[in-house]
């Protein structure tokens, strides 16, 4: 090794000293920041790496343009937050314009479709839009109004009797539809015909109502008086009869205003006697009952029966609504015949006391003042100006109930038999015996379905068996189970029932 090359590991070892002791004089405060600058380098780097991505619509900022930060490090695009201040001004917006086509990749949010929350109102809670107001066409055309004696020529294809009763209903129907489509620009307004129909149950109240509303294809709406109370009470208050009636228009308020309510039992909310307790499902209901009967505005929910935060309301106008209450009013007869005796044994004319009391039409007899008597309160009955009632149905009338109209019950099992190429015929007695034994059971043409189901059942289960059967007759004797009905075999003169024992035994 040379002198030159110790030299040169001297200096070498110099200048290492040297540095070292440079680094060694850098207080550590110092050292710290230089750390610290460094670190931010390092992390700057790594952010302009990555770009922001707008929080709502996930498009980088290359493509949305210059994020907004918003604290907990979140970003969105201008177009985002635009569209956020715009919702809140009221302005009508749609979910799916924020969120376009990455919605689904959202972490957290893509288990909720905020859409189907931006719908969450179903549609039997939307009202239809009022059509424009130019291109109105009266709903009613007083010419398309069919006159009364048609009104009453078609229920007569379906109610049997209660001719006072169709002749009333059709002439009020009618005047009421004129009177809506009378413009009411004079002095003459023409009243509206409420009406109150009075009889038995099950003689036809409801079927002529909903045969009347059909035949106007106007809307129907069929409450029970009974669920009525006072609103505020447990019950269904008032104003709930014009939601149904809005919901049996879909929603339809202009075609609501010209429906027909009908209030059955009307008799349970008449002013309960010797009750010192408030009257909240009868006087009051007919209290409350009376603005509507007049005509006013009232408030309803759309789609659902009581008002609540979640359901949307609209105004529904009663003034052309037509209301017909009808009940049985039992007990009334003993008010009518009471009145009348009284009368009778009035003066020179005194006749026997009891003359009334085998009257089977006392119920045609009855006046405002009876029904008042009853329970009714008199402004309640002053906004039903057309009272009449419906008779009792007798035997006949049962029997032809069965046959007569288009759609019989026999009818109805004629068709169901027809369908397996089998003819069902009832004799006449049978029918007899049918019709008397609905009269036993005093619930009007409501027993009839009964009795028929009853016999009917062994014979369409029977009859289905064998394809050769072409006729069933029912007759008297196997409605009074002393015999089978006639069966006749496809092709073959009548048979007698002995051939088929088996159906009138059931097995
Ligand atoms: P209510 O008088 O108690 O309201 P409904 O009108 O409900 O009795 O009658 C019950 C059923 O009896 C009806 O659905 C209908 O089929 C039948 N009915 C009652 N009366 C008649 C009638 N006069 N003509 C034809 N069917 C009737």
């Amino acid at each position: 090794m040379s002198n030159n090359d110790y030299r040169e590991i001297i200096d070498e070892e110099e200048v290492t000293r040297n540095t070292g002791n440079d680094t060694s004089d850098i207080s550590t405060e110092e050292k710290k920041e230089v750390a610290a600058t460094e670190g931010e380098e390092q992390q700057d780097e790594k952010e302009t790496e990555y770009e922001d991505i707008c929080y709502i619509c996930r498009r980088p900022e290359h493509i949305a343009g210059k994020m907004i930060k918003i604290p907990s490090n979140i970003c969105i695009c201008q177009d985002c937050m635009q569209k956020t201040f715009d919702s809140m001004n009221g302005s009508g917006f749609s979910m799916d314009d924020i969120f376009p086509m990455n919605m689904g990749k959202m972490p957290n949010i893509s288990m909720i479709n905020l859409s189907d929350l931006q719908g969450y109102v179903p549609n039997n809670q939307k009202l239809k839009k009022k059509k424009p107001k130019e291109k109105k066409e009266a709903v009613i055309d007083i010419n398309k109004i069919p006159a009364p004696h048609k009104i009453k020529a078609s229920l007569d294809e379906y109610v049997v009797g209660q001719e006072h009763a169709k002749k009333v209903m059709s002439v009020a129907v009618y005047n009421h539809y004129k009177r809506i489509a009378s413009d009411q620009k004079d002095d003459v307004e023409i009243e509206k015909s409420n009406m109150l129909m009075i009889g038995p149950t099950g003689c036809g109240k409801t079927y002529l109502v909903k045969t009347l509303a059909r035949l106007l294809d106007v809307p129907l709406a069929i409450t029970d008086a009974t669920s009525l109370t006072e609103a505020g009470y447990i019950g269904d208050d008032i104003e709930s009869v014009v939601s149904k009636l809005l919901a049996a228009a879909d929603n339809d308020v202009e075609r609501a205003e010209h429906g027909i309510i009908f209030i059955d039992e009307i008799d349970k909310i008449a002013k309960k006697r010797n009750t010192n307790q408030r009257d909240v499902s009868g006087e009051s209901v007919q209290q409350g009952m009376l603005k509507l009967l007049e005509g006013a505005e009232v408030e309803v929910p759309v789609g659902a029966s009581s008002k609540n935060a979640m359901v949307p309301m609209t105004m529904v106008n009663t003034k052309n609504i037509l209301f017909i209450c009808g009940g049985a009013f039992p007990d009334l007869e003993e008010i009518i015949k009471e009145r009348l005796n009284k009368q009778a044994s009035i003066g020179f004319k005194a006749e026997l006391k009891d003359q009334f009391d085998k009257d089977e039409n006392i119920l045609q007899k009855v006046t405002v003042e009876d029904v008042r008597k009853f329970g009714m309160i008199p402004e309640f009955l002053g906004r039903l100006p057309i009272m009449f009632t419906l008779d009792a149905l007798t035997e006949d009338m049962l029997v032809r109930i069965l046959k007569e109209p288009k759609n019989a019950i026999i009818k109805q099992y004629q068709k169901l038999l027809a369908m397996d190429e089998v003819k069902l015929v009832f004799d006449d007695e049978a029918l007899a015996v049918i019709a008397a034994k609905a009269k036993e059971k005093k619930v009007g043409a409501r027993a009839l379905r009964a009795i028929i189901e009853e016999y009917m059942l062994d014979i369409m289960y029977e009859i289905p068996k064998d394809d050769n059967i072409g006729m069933v007759t029912i007759t008297k004797d196997y409605l009074e189970n002393k015999g089978a009905p006639i069966i006749a075999m496809r092709g073959c003169p009548v048979i007698e029932e002995t051939v088929r024992p088996q159906i009138a035994a059931g097995n």
